[in-house]
């Protein structure tokens, strides 16, 4: 007989087991055990589920790297005797932390999939528990023994989503995340359907390796018509600022006025990354297309391609956490490490 999948659930807070608080109304965090017993469903799925919970449930808007470092931990202290790991957390920074897990968690050939909801467990038309529910049915996918998915997803209302490709896109649809560059992993329908030729294939040589070291001295500029020098001034002289994602416009252009590219070209050669994100939903930045990339394709501006920005954020924060020589941060920026961006 083929013994049962082991799965944890790691629950580090969210909508998903919140509660209306009896004196402000406000929704907050409560504890696991109460969640669990929400929903008995989940005891007759075939696998052994176990859980661990952070000691204090969150609203994801407080999510930091201390908490990425927790989650990669409890992650790495059960990875040789589990086989798959669903996170509960909050949807408004999920994208954001199923990116950064997927460049912490190096080596991983185990289901990492991040779920939550948008009502709570205990509201009468919740999604919560579908979305639980079918995120550890994926989690214990497997073939042989072997998992099927073996990569940090993200599975919300039918989609199973490759996790750094997602952006939360809604605050009131239960249809809250896209991934607007890369095909969805499965989608859950009467059947399952999975999506085989999009999800991750290697094989590592090597056990998995936990990388939690993240700089945080990063910033994100958004272009818009008008924007004034005093303001890109400011944000290139940040104090201690290593890294800045620049949101263009389409595929990558920006203004041509002198000012802004003598100002990011100073800030380039005195050792501050710059990447270029587009603010559009989906596309990819094109850098010399148009003449108004060409000019930051000039300066040394590095492209980020397809990525989103919530996965330009992980990966910024990532790679100047790990020195990478200025010399080789470009291209390591550009290459895909975990399938956030395109290839070429
Ligand atoms: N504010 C909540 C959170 O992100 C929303 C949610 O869970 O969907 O924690």
């Amino acid at each position: 007989m083929m013994k049962k999948q082991n799965i944890l659930l790691i629950y580090s807070g969210g909508t998903i087991g919140m509660a209306k608080d009896s004196d402000s109304g406000t929704l907050k965090a409560f504890d696991f055990d109460s969640l669990l017993v929400k929903i008995p469903e989940i005891r007759l799925i075939d696998c052994n589920i176990e859980t661990v919970s952070f000691e204090n449930p969150i609203d994801s808007s407080n999510m930091n790297p201390s908490y990425w470092e927790a989650i990669a931990r409890i992650i790495e202290s059960h990875y040789n005797r589990v086989d798959g790991f669903v996170v509960l957390h909050g949807s408004d920074t999920m994208s954001y932390s199923a990116s950064v897990l997927s460049f912490m968690l190096e080596n991983l050939e185990k289901p990492v999939i991040f779920t939550g909801s948008q009502l709570p467990i205990g509201d009468l038309r919740t999604d919560a528990k579908e979305n639980l529910i079918t995120s550890i049915q994926l989690a214990s996918l497997h073939n042989n023994g072997i998992p099927i998915i073996k990569e940090v997803c993200l599975y919300f209302e039918y989609q199973l989503y490759r996790g750094n490709r997602t952006t939360k896109m809604n605050a009131d649809h239960f249809e809250a995340f896209d991934s607007p560059n890369y095909p969805t992993l499965a989608e859950s329908g009467v059947h399952l359907k999975i999506n085989y030729e999009f999800l991750r294939k290697e094989k590592f040589e090597d056990d998995l390796i936990v990388r939690t070291e993240l700089d945080t001295n990063i910033g994100v500029l958004k272009l818009f018509p008008g924007i004034s020098e005093p303001f890109v001034e400011s944000v290139l002289n940040a104090k201690n600022l290593k890294g800045l994602i620049i949101e263009t416009y389409g595929s990558g252009n920006a203004t041509t006025e002198k000012w802004f590219i003598s100002q990011l070209k100073k800030a380039i050669e005195a050792g501050l990354y710059i990447i270029n994100v587009t603010q559009c939903s989906g596309g990819s930045v094109t850098m010399g297309q148009y003449e108004s990339s060409a000019h930051l394709k000039a300066i040394g501006v590095i492209s980020g391609k397809d990525i989103t920005t919530e996965a330009a954020v992980a990966k910024l924060m990532y790679l100047i956490g790990y020195n990478i020589k200025p010399e080789e941060f470009q291209y390591y920026f550009e290459k895909p490490l975990r399938g956030e961006l395109k290839e070429n």
